[in-house]
């Protein structure tokens, strides 16, 4: 339905999409030249070890992604498949496996967690070389001070994503909805920071923001990261905005196999006409997501061989 809107939109408008699936391939495919060089100077290959805790579809779904992308790459990969039951301190102890292993460059652990499992207790356990999804608070505190660190992985995909379009975003207002510590909060320290990507003048909104739609309106960038499907309206969004969707919400749709589609945070058909650019759902901040998981492996690869 997107390429068709697409085009449409196109012709003689200035909306063009932010296709994160080419720019991911980009990147993937730089990786695997990098890794193939490797490979011929005789060094270590990066491996890459996810853990899955359950089995929760849209979970499956993104680790599959992430492995099938260790194969595109010539990366090493394991899958460490988990019973839903395990026991905190079982996890606790694969994870200290995983960090003692010196084959493996980098642990992820697919979030969310069983509920008995205190998510942060396992990624605090994470060896912070081995952090690939940047989320130990070792590697927060390095991505405020601005010390190269592994970003976390959809943030670190935005700026990249931003990068390859050579999105200006120097003294722009980025406004970005949601402050979880894995989206919202790190993207607007990294909009904010002094680089390139960055040097934005960042708002950063929440379920308590009064005046939401008067913000969004002053956004040049608007990232919307809150997980309610279509949030973002096309009167909340100002002519030639940038936006960028980070929302994936399965929703019912009896007419597919799956028995649902994927959504994003912006409603992408009255959005889109208002914009410079914008990223698709889906095909747009996922599968840069995984090519920045595949970089920050890579990065832990190359550091300590
Ligand atoms: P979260 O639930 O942890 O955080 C949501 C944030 O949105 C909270 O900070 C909350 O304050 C804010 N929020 C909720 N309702 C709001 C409202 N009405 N107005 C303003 N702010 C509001 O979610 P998350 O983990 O940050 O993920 C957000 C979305 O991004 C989800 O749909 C998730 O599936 C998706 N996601 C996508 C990728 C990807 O690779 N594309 C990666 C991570 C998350």
């Amino acid at each position: 339905m997107h390429s068709l809107l697409i085009g449409k939109l196109s012709v003689g408008l200035r909306m063009q999409i932010l296709d994160g699936k080419k720019a991911a391939q980009a990147i993937k495919d730089e990786l695997r030249i990098d890794v193939a060089q490797r490979a011929n100077e005789g060094k270590k290959i990066p491996h890459l070890a996810a853990v899955l805790v359950g089995n929760n579809g849209a979970s499956e779904t993104y680790v599959a992604a992430k492995v099938k992308a260790c194969e595109e790459t010539g990366f090493k990969s394991t899958l460490i498949r988990l019973d839903a039951d395990i026991s905190e301190y079982k996890l606790l102890e694969v994870i200290e496996e995983l960090n003692t292993d010196t084959d493996v460059d980098g642990i992820l652990v697919q979030l969310p967690l069983p509920k008995h499992i205190d998510d942060k207790k396992v990624i605090n356990a994470i060896h912070p070389d081995k952090d690939v999804d940047g989320f130990h608070p070792v590697s927060v505190g390095k991505m405020v001070e601005g010390i190269p660190s592994y970003i976390p992985a959809t943030p670190y995909g935005i700026m990249l994503l931003l990068e390859h379009y050579k999105i200006e975003t120097k003294g722009k207002h980025a406004v970005v909805i949601g402050r979880s510590n894995i989206v919202g909060r790190p993207m607007s320290i990294l909009l904010s920071g002094n680089s390139n990507p960055g040097n934005c003048t960042v708002t950063i909104c929440h379920s308590h923001t009064k005046n939401l739609k008067e913000i969004c309106l002053q956004g040049d960038i608007i990232v919307a990261a809150l997980g309610i499907p279509e949030f973002v309206k096309g009167d909340m969004v100002k002519e030639g905005a940038v936006v960028i969707d980070v929302g994936i919400t399965r929703v019912q749709d009896s007419t597919r196999k799956s028995g649902f589609r994927l959504k994003g945070d912006v409603d992408f058909e009255a959005v889109a006409p208002h914009c410079s650019w914008i990223t698709p759902v889906p095909g747009g901040v996922g599968p840069m997501t995984i090519a920045a998981l595949m970089k920050n492996t890579f990065n832990s690869c190359a550091a300590k061989n």
